[in-house]
């Protein structure tokens, strides 16, 4: 399906506000229970979470296989895409903008949408536990996404330090709080902001954040400055046409800490301390180290006592830990997957993936050989971008997905930008229209 950017974004915004009013009688409406809700009467396959993965391996479920009942379990009432937020936190974006209905899935794939909280599973019995009731699955797919791991700083895991240093890397409030913190701030303050040790979501994501906020200080707050504590050596990914960028046009705004890890944070006061200092900034957006969403904690899904990740089969995405249970996306286990980034894209990818192999598998057929991308593009500020993009496949002899090719784009160009603007536009078509 093919939409014009003006139609786009009527059709997502006007979703986006109709999903509070008019959404609720296409959505599956269910007193809470503690029984079986919704009984199936045909071959199901449940989703749990309608991010990047869930979204896609739902709609590409009912196109590989119109008869199959599929229900879909998330929490929220509609989709925010992580992908563009950074662009919302750098004052050039709304959140409508970036807000998608499940709408589309509903009424062109006929997909069953419970707004739920998965709490429990029964992987024996086919069952999955939520706050409005069990629901019964022939095959289950889980794309949760990520934690944060906010215990692995002194003073984070409270509510009022998650409140004053906000991460804002799952798309919603703390998008909104962080644009508006920005926005609240007088010329010649200080802001921080903390890299988070691989593996996180997104590899370029805190770096775009970083030239963004230096763009929005350069136009809105003069005199102000933007320190970063990376966790890691140096920059992650896209590191040569980041710091080219930063060099040209925020020489006097960024300064770069690498391999500098948070020790420290104190919510009263606001101050922030790392191994090689301490600060105390006027705004903060402490990015934690992550793991697996903590529902695959919850849901068992871990085949490893100490393991972060879900570990699962990339040539099918049947984990390691049950024959019925899929796992797709962020919180994928790298080591059993192989060297994929942890990005929207490929989240995408693993879901058509799965979805064609759970469909052939409850139809009697051997999956197909599987094929992966990404493209991650990146703004610089808010005209110009750059990309990564990579091709993968599935190696026989050691079971993982390997890297074919791939490369970085050689410049910034302002068409890149536009570029990446049509690419979130096609891929949330792609997942959710
Ligand atoms: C700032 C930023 C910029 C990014 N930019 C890009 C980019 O340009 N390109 C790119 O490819 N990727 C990008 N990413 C990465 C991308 O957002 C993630 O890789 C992607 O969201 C992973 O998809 P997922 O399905 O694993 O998880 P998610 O998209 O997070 O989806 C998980 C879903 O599960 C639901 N859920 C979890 N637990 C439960 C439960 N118990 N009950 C009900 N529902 C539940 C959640 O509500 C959520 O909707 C970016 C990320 C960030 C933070």
């Amino acid at each position: 399906m093919s939409i014009s950017r003006r139609n786009f974004i009527k059709y997502t915004s006007a979703a986006a506000i109709g999903a509070g009013v008019l959404g609720c009688h296409h959505e599956i409406n269910v007193s809470s229970s503690t029984g079986i809700i919704m009984p199936k009467s045909s071959k199901r396959i449940v989703i749990l979470g309608g991010g990047w993965g869930g979204a896609t391996a739902a709609k590409y479920l009912k196109l590989e296989d119109p008869s199959l009942d599929v229900v879909l379990v998330e929490r929220q009432d509609s989709f925010i895409s992580c992908p563009v937020s950074n662009w919302v936190i750098g004052g050039f974006r709304k959140m409508s903008d970036i807000t998608v209905s499940y709408e589309g899935l509903i009424k062109n794939y006929g997909i069953k949408v419970l707004h739920a909280e998965a709490k429990e599973l029964d992987a024996e019995n086919g069952q999955l536990k939520t706050d409005k009731g069990i629901v019964e699955f022939d095959l289950l797919l889980a794309s949760p996404g990520i934690s944060y791991k906010y215990d692995t700083v002194e003073g984070l895991n409270t509510p009022d330090a998650i409140d004053r240093f906000p991460a804002a890397f799952k798309a919603g409030a703390e998008t909104v709080k962080l644009a508006e913190r920005l926005a609240a701030m007088k010329p010649g303050g200080s802001v921080l902001l903390t890299v988070p040790p691989t593996p996180y979501r997104c590899p370029p994501g805190p770096y775009e954040r970083i030239s963004l906020i230096a763009d929005y200080l350069k136009k809105n707050k003069p005199g102000s400055k933007l320190i970063v504590f990376d966790s890691n050596d140096g920059i992650v990914s896209k590191g040569p046409l980041f710091k080219k960028a930063w060099n040209d046009y925020y020489s006097d705004i960024i300064e770069y800490v690498p391999d500098n890890y948070l020790v420290s944070v104190d919510a009263g006061t606001g101050r922030v301390v790392s191994e090689k200092g301490e600060i105390t900034p006027d705004v903060v957006n402490v990015i934690p180290a992550m793991k697996a969403n903590q529902t695959a904690f919850d849901l068992g899904l871990m085949d490893k006592d100490d393991d972060e990740w879900v570990r699962a089969y990339p040539d099918t995405f049947m984990s390691y830990k049950y024959e019925n249970v899929y796992v797709v996306g962020d919180s994928t286990h790298n080591g059993a997957v192989g060297g994929v980034p942890k990005s929207g894209y490929v989240a995408n990818s693993m879901g058509k993936v799965a979805a064609s192999a759970m469909a052939r598998r409850l139809n009697g057929k051997e999956p197909l050989e599987p094929t992966y991308a990404n493209t991650c593009y990146s703004l610089v500020n808010e005209q110009e971008g750059i990309f990564v993009s990579a091709v993968y496949r599935y190696d026989k002899n050691i079971k993982r997905i390997m890297s074919v090719s791939g490369g970085v784009s050689p410049e910034r160009k302002a068409l890149f930008a536009k570029h990446a603007q049509n690419w979130a536009e096609s891929i949330w078509s792609d997942m959710l229209l």
